[in-house]
């Protein structure tokens, strides 16, 4: 029983591990700052005119959260604002 425990308490931190390499990496200042009016958005680090196939890297879906009215990029770090949310002071 008690092995059972421990084993599921070491695979937790597995994901955790994992979660705070992402953050280390994010600390970096966003390179690209993106103005959306949607909430949902894929990136898949290229764009119009910004197309790079050395910045490229599989497209992930973003959901912005109302209450911080941004997302960031885990893979190339670009930052989506939502336009008219709280963290678009453009
Ligand atoms: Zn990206």
């Amino acid at each position: 029983m008690l092995n059972q425990v421990q084993h599921d308490e070491a695979g937790d931190r597995l994901p955790s591990l994992a979660t705070l390499a992402k953050g280390a990496s994010m600390t970096q200042p966003a390179p690209e700052t993106i103005r959306t009016p949607k909430t949902r958005i894929a990136c898949d680090g290229t764009g119009d005119g910004l197309a790079n196939a050395a910045l490229g890297h599989p497209r992930v879906w973003l959901e912005i959260d109302p209450d911080e009215g941004f997302a960031d990029c885990g893979y190339c770090d670009r930052r989506f604002i939502l336009t008219g949310g709280v963290a678009d002071h453009g």
